[in-house]
């Protein structure tokens, strides 16, 4: 079974500031909604995404040896050739994106969740360190989430003929994770990506899926490159070459 820690879903402490942070940053991270209309009882969003063009400032909370943060700039620095984003690394921890790698998970608020967080504490989560084979992807991975990018393997679409007992099994005994927590975080669809992007088993934003843990037949590899896929949805949540009011809705 791969090594690399499973990145777990982060909980959201007020659903309702999500929602309004999402829509506020950006209104048409509801643009979509099934085609059933908003109501009270239907609201949903379909995406995360800061507005387009937006800058974000990025910062480390506990002061980790320059050697780390400069790993991890330097791959959080790849995303922005697909994104009309523009990022910046400050010393405030004030910072809307703020990273602490003292810690034993990788994971990340989604999007504009990461307005949520009270200031001072922590919207990501490194804890793989330079050096090791997964190191990269974990940090590639991350902010793809800081970006709006959900679990691949949760697409609606995906259809994993996951073992699921065998799944149970394994991650209790390689994870220690219960299986409420395995099924949210390997077998809960998520919705809001209903009308996003087709199922993509490369996207960078994908668990590795060991063939032992489904059919024998399926399985996905631990995807290390930001996915062909990854960078289209990221160019049309953030369109570069848009000025002003780009679109994050179903490309
Ligand atoms: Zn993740």
């Amino acid at each position: 079974m791969c090594n690399t820690r499973p990145c777990l879903k982060l909980e959201i402490e007020d659903p309702i500031a999500s929602f309004r942070a999402a829509i506020n940053e950006n209104p048409k991270n509801i643009s979509y909604t099934n085609n059933s209309g908003l109501t009270s009882r239907t609201m949903a969003l379909n995406a995360k995404c800061w507005h387009p063009n937006r800058h974000l400032t990025i910062s480390f909370l506990d002061n980790p040896p320059a050697s780390l943060k400069e790993a991890i700039k330097t791959h959080i620095w790849e995303w922005a050739d697909y994104v009309s984003l523009t990022f910046s690394f400050i010393d405030n921890k004030d910072a809307v994106i703020r990273i602490k790698t003292d810690t034993t998970q990788n994971a990340s608020q989604i999007g504009t969740d990461a307005l949520t967080i009270a200031a001072g504490k922590p919207t990501m989560f490194i804890y793989a360190r330079p050096g090791e084979a997964d190191f990269r992807t974990v940090v590639l991975h991350e902010f793809g989430h800081a970006l709006g990018l959900h679990h691949e393997h949760l697409h609606p679409d995906a259809n994993i003929p996951w073992n699921k007992p065998k799944v149970y099994q394994a991650y209790a005994e390689k994870w220690g994770m219960d299986k409420e927590s395995v099924d949210l975080n390997i077998f809960t669809p998520i919705n809001e990506a209903t009308t996003m992007t087709p199922y993509d088993p490369t996207s960078i934003m994908h668990y590795p899926v060991e063939k032992e843990l489904t059919d024998g037949k399926f399985e996905v590899p631990m995807n290390t490159e930001i996915s062909w896929e990854d960078k289209r949805i990221a160019a049309y949540f953030y369109p570069i070459e848009i000025p002003d009011g780009g679109s994050c809705e179903s490309p």
